[in-house]
C-alpha cells in the first residue's frame, strides 16, 4: 500500500463515466441531451440536478454542486479521493498501483502547501460566481456578455463568473472568509502596489472563466474585460504557480477527454472563450492554448488521448498553421 500512482489516477479518472456511477446511486431521468433527477445534495420537489454525458460532469442548477465521478462519490459516500479512485478501479477493472516510496518531509511541506493554495482558489471562484449573481450594473453587463457568447445554462454549469470594477468587495470577502492574503499574493489575486505597499485585487471587471486541472478541480482563471476602457488587455490569466502552470496547460482538456475518444479528434481553437463557445454547442471535444504557442507539452498531452488533431485559426488573424511547429512534428509525426 501507499499513495496511488499519478498514472493510475489519470487512467481512473478518464476510464470514470460520470453517468454510470451516478446512476449506481440515483434514478436518473433522460431528457434532451442529458440526464436529470431530484439533487441529492438539498432538497427539492423538482429536479435541477443535471447529467452532462458529453462533458463527463454534473451539476445541480439548485445548489452548485457539481463536478466528475470522483467528485460525486467523494460528496455522496464520503469517499476520501484514495477510496474514490480504488472504487472506480475495481468498477471499471483498473489494477491499481501504489508506489511505497517515503514521502520527504518537503515533498509532505510542498503538498499541504498546494492544497492550501486549491483551497483559496475555490473561495476566490465562490467570490467570482457571488459577484456574477449580483444586481450591480456591472455585474448584469458581465451576465449578458456571458450568456450571449455560451448561453445561460452553460455559464452556471461551467462556473463562469465575475470580478467587479473596485478592489473593495474582494478585501472583504477575504476578510469574511479569512483567507490568507499570502497564498492571493503567491496566486496572483492580489497585487501589491511596489511605492507604499498598497494592495489591490488583480482581477478587476472581467468575467472570469474557471480553469480545471486533470482532477477537475479549479486552479487558475481566465478573465476577459469588460469594460470600455482601450488601455487594458482584454484577457487576463492567472500567473504560474505551483498549482498552475499555464504553458503546459491545454484549456479544456478535461471536459474534451470523452468526446475526443469518440470522434477521434480533438478540435484545436485560440484561446478558452473560443473553446467554451464550442462546448457550449456540443463540440465537446475542442481545446485551447492559453496565450501561448502551441508546443511539445501541449501536444503530447493529446497524444495520449487520440491521434489527430484540427486546428481552426481565428479568423481575425492571417491565415496558416504558424502556431504548429517543431512541437507538433516532434509529438504527432513522430509516430
Ligand atoms: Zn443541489
Amino acid at each position: 500500500m501507499g499513495y496511488i500512482t499519478e498514472q493510475c489516477k489519470q487512467r481512473v479518472i478518464d476510464a470514470a463515466d460520470v453517468h454510470g456511477v451516478i446512476s449506481d446511486f440515483i434514478q436518473l431521468h433522460k431528457k434532451g441531451a442529458g440526464f436529470w433527477a431530484c439533487c441529492p445534495f438539498h432538497g427539492e420537489k423538482s429536479p435541477s440536478f443535471y447529467v452532462n454525458p458529453a462533458r463527463n460532469r454534473f451539476h445541480c442548477f439548485g445548489c452548485g454542486e457539481g463536478g466528475d465521478a470522483v467528485a460525486f462519490l467523494m460528496k455522496h459516500q464520503n469517499m476520501t479521493f484514495q477510496q474514490a479512485i480504488e472504487w472506480l478501479a475495481r468498477k471499471y477493472n483498473i489494477e491499481v498501483r501504489y508506489e511505497s516510496k517515503e514521502q520527504s518531509q518537503q515533498e509532505r511541506d510542498d503538498a499541504k502547501h498546494r492544497e492550501s493554495l486549491f483551497f483559496a482558489v475555490a473561495e476566490v471562484q465562490k467570490f467570482f460566481i457571488e459577484c456574477f449573481n449580483s444586481d450591480a450594473p456591472d455585474a448584469v453587463a458581465a451576465r449578458k456578455y456571458a450568456y450571449n457568447r455560451w448561453g445561460e445554462d452553460f455559464c452556471k454549469e461551467y462556473g463562469i463568473g465575475y470580478a467587479p470594477k473596485g478592489s473593495a468587495a474582494f478585501f472583504d470577502f477575504i476578510k469574511r472568509k479569512q483567507i490568507n492574503e499570502d497564498y492571493l499574493i503567491e496566486l496572483g489575486y492580489i497585487g501589491v502596489n511596489e511605492a507604499d505597499k498598497s494592495r489591490y485585487a488583480m482581477f478587476r471587471d472581467r468575467v472570469t472563466i474557471p480553469i480545471y486541472n486533470r482532477w477537475f478541480k479549479v486552479c487558475a482563471f481566465t478573465g476577459r474585460y469588460n469594460g470600455a476602457n482601450p488601455d487594458i488587455g482584454k484577457y487576463m490569466n492567472s500567473r504560474t504557480s505551483p498549482i498552475f502552470k499555464k504553458e503546459e496547460c491545454v484549456f479544456g482538456l478535461p471536459d474534451a477527454i470523452k468526446m475526443a475518444r469518440i470522434t477521434k479528434q480533438f478540435i484545436l481553437v485560440e484561446g478558452g472563450p473560443d473553446v467554451l463557445r464550442l462546448q457550449s454547442i456540443g463540440i465537446t471535444q475542442a481545446v485551447g492554448a492559453l496565450g501561448t504557442a502551441w508546443g511539445e507539452k501541449h501536444f503530447k498531452q493529446l497524444h495520449s488521448v487520440c491521434n489527430s488533431v484540427c486546428f481552426i485559426p481565428d479568423s481575425e488573424k492571417p491565415k496558416g498553421n504558424s502556431q504548429f511547429g517543431a512541437g507538433f512534428n516532434a509529438v504527432f509525426r513522430a509516430g
